[in-house]
């Protein structure tokens, strides 16, 4: 670790937020901190100029996690490590032969890239660049100077307290501060698309709670567990969340008894979504997420969506919808949920899957076939019988 090293957090579509810029930025600096509370070391947290400024209160951070924590921050666009000098020339040049002096080793050529936002400072960026980049090549006679095509970019940004030396920044998670979209129910099952899908839309700002159902026996603990497991591997990006964890054997055994086969799949994914919202509502959230892509399976054609729409006001976010899966898969494999979604645990979709599933539902079959069912009733229990699991990064 670097003694006095310091983050610097670029913000992306934020700093676009006009009016709503301050309240934006003032959640973003609450997630960084929460983020950062249980890494090891102790971090000062502000804003100034649009970028997050982390600071080591004391020596002994464990810069290296903060960086990756930081990086998963939705609202960050970007991530550089920096090391602060004197607003001087001779400081600057001092600050990067020491703090990039293991990158000048590694690398066969270099330019300077200098950037003012105190638009005091005497030079402009051109001038700094040149006078700086004079003065590292003299230090470091080994690597040449590239302004077209260089190993090492060594960046230099005049800000408001101090200069700050620093290699390329590192892409952060993009997107928006969690929290600033609303909250959703996030429908999650063990497979690829729905963890995809949850963070896709924590990616815009969306806060999450989930809801899963389980089908014990023909679902096992190990099923659930991993659910719990794809939770947890979403809260760093996602922030702390709870699982609602829905019985689902009693309903599921009563669509087999009274519906026609073909309509099993269907009739089930509206007591999901009939459920889904009854749980939205009693925690204030405005809409649900599924991980449905069209086309996918049976249950996820046009037709299969309009049928599970039917049953709810609420709006039905699909944000996987129009996506192959093998972009899914990709996705899955940046976030760290892929080796835990091919772990080869039943889901209770895959419980009495009918050998012909209708891919075309007329609407007015699906509600005759629904009659002989309490609907209201069995809903009514299974959300009252919902079992919370929280989990934390
Ligand atoms: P996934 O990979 O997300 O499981 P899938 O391709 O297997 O999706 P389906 O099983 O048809 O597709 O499920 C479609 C969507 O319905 C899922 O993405 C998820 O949002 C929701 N869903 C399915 N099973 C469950 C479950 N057991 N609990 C909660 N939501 C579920
Ligand atoms: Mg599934």
């Amino acid at each position: 670790m670097t003694q006095g090293e310091v983050l610097l957090l670029k913000l992306g579509e934020v700093v676009l937020k006009g009016q709503n810029r301050r309240s934006f930025e003032d959640k973003l600096v609450a997630n960084v901190r929460h983020r950062l509370k249980t890494c090891d070391g102790s971090f000062e947290v502000c804003i100034r100029q649009s970028t997050i400024y982390v600071e080591q209160v004391a020596d002994g951070c464990d810069m290296e996690e903060a960086v990756r924590r930081c990086r998963q921050v939705f609202g960050v666009v970007s991530v550089v490590r920096a090391h602060p000098c004197d607003k001087e020339v001779s400081a600057i040049v001092e600050c990067a032969k020491t703090y990039l002096a293991p990158n000048f080793a590694a690398a066969k050529s270099f330019k300077v890239e200098s950037k003012r936002a105190d638009k005091q400072f005497p030079m402009n960026s051109i001038q700094l660049s040149i006078a700086v980049g004079g003065d590292l090549a003299d230090a470091f006679p080994h690597v040449a100077v590239d302004v077209h095509n260089p190993a090492l970019t060594v960046e230099v940004e005049i800000r408001e307290k101090a200069a700050y030396v620093h290699a390329p920044a590192l892409p952060g998670a993009g997107g928006l501060p969690v929290g600033m979209g609303g909250k959703a129910v996030s429908l999650l099952s063990g497979g690829i698309d729905s963890p995809v899908s949850s963070w896709m839309m924590a990616r815009r700002g969306v806060q999450l709670e989930m809801v899963h159902f389980e089908s014990p026996p023909y679902t096992s603990q190990m099923a659930q567990d991993k659910v719990i497991a794809l939770a947890q591997a979403l809260t760093p990006y996602c922030g702390p969340m709870t699982i609602q964890i829905v019985p689902f054997t009693g309903i599921q055994e009563e669509i087999r008894r009274q519906c026609p086969e073909e309509y099993f799949t269907i009739i089930m994914r509206r007591f999901m979504m009939r459920i889904a919202q009854k749980i939205a509502y009693r925690c204030k959230a405005k809409a649900l997420i599924t991980g449905e892509s069209l086309g996918q399976v049976a249950s996820q054609t046009m037709h299969a969506m309009v049928a599970t729409d039917d049953v709810t006001t609420m709006p039905v976010l699909r944000p996987v919808i129009g996506m192959d899966k093998v972009e899914i898969i990709k996705i899955s494999q940046e976030i760290g949920t892929f080796e835990t979604s091919i772990l080869p645990y039943e889901d209770c979709c895959t419980v009495f899957t009918p050998r012909h599933p209708s891919t075309k539902p007329k609407l007015e079959n699906i509600r005759k076939a629904e009659e002989a069912m309490d609907i209201d009733a069995l809903v009514r229990e299974a959300v009252e019988n919902v079992k919370l699991v929280k989990v934390r990064p």
